[in-house]
């Protein structure tokens, strides 16, 4: 009921408080493989939050950051986490490629966005272009968008790739696109659920990738389970893919492991990809 569920959100905000505080926040960190090279390419950092022992899906926990005025002081922390296993990484002689981060509305609302991004940045060693912004059609869709599209501008011009996530499930069509700086569409894991079965989810998914390519813009597939969803989602020409199949979100120590397999014998695509080309 809706009593219950404000109740549960109330208390998950007292905990979330003790949690920033502590700075007991997780993020787990999926990769993405370039599709005609079979290439790691890098990860996006996704938060994880377990108070007592029991994930809060991500959403929820975002949501109720948001409506707290938190999110600011939530995001930096999986900001720093993400970073400080990226520079572990480099440190270690590994390549972890970019690291992708969701960001929201209000993030876009503080003026000095993109100043603060870069001096995490330079705690950690690294550079603007080894970090993606994702941010989802609402974003680009809110009230105040005019301010957000000169702070994504700011951003891009500082060397971070903008990439629009979640791309088919909302309102954005094709002035949006144009109108807003970019470098990436993420199609919506629902089309590609639907991509071998349901004749319109391929259609919508070859249109997507042909729309994106004619705007410059590379498109990334998210959700990615099969290997025969791999083969179709290369023949339509989409250069990213990134999902299950590939490998689920993990910990920083497993990430470390795959970039130290993948650095030896090459990603799990690359034998995919290879195995296709064989019998094509
Ligand atoms: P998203 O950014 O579209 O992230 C992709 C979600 O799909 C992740 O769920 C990921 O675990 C899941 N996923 C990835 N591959 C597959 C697959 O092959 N099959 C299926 N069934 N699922 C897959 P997660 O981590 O639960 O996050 C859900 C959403 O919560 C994210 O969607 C994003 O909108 C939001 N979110 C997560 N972390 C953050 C964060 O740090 N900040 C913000 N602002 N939002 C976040
Ligand atoms: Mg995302
Ligand atoms: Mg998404």
């Amino acid at each position: 009921s809706v009593g219950h569920r404000r109740q549960r959100r109330m208390r998950l905000l007292e905990k979330l408080k003790d949690a920033i505080q502590s700075r007991q926040i997780d993020v787990a960190l999926q990769p993405k493989c370039d599709l005609s090279s079979g290439r790691h390419t890098g990860f996006e950092a996704l938060v994880r939050w377990r108070p007592g022992g029991v994930a809060v899906p991500p959403p929820e926990l975002i949501s109720i950051a948001e409506e707290a005025g938190l999110i600011c002081e939530l995001s930096e922390i999986i900001i720093t986490r993400a970073l400080s296993a990226m520079a572990g990484f480099k440190h270690a002689g590994l390549e972890p490629g970019t690291m992708a981060f969701n960001i929201v509305a209000a993030q876009l609302q503080q003026p000095d966005f993109v100043e603060r991004f870069i001096t995490l940045l330079d705690v950690h060693g690294l550079a603007p272009c080894e970090i993606e912004i994702e941010v989802t059609e609402n974003v680009i869709l809110d009230r105040s968008a005019g301010n957000f599209a000169s702070i994504l501008r700011k951003s891009r011009e500082a060397g971070f790739s903008i990439a629009l996530d979640d791309f088919g499930t909302g309102y954005a069509s094709l002035v949006h696109l144009k109108q807003f700086p970019m470098d990436f569409l993420k199609i919506d894991r629902s089309f590609i659920a639907g991509i071998l079965t349901a004749k319109d989810d391929a259609i919508i998914v070859r249109t997507i990738i042909s729309l994106a390519h004619n705007l410059g813009l590379r498109v990334i597939a998210e959700g990615v389970e099969t290997t025969d969803q791999v083969k179709l989602l290369s023949n339509l020409g989409c250069d990213l893919v990134q999902g299950f199949l590939l490998a689920r979100p993990m910990s920083e120590q497993q990430a470390h492991k795959y970039l130290k397999t993948i650095h030896k014998t090459g990603s799990y695509l690359r034998h995919q990809m290879q195995d296709c080309l064989k019998y094509r």
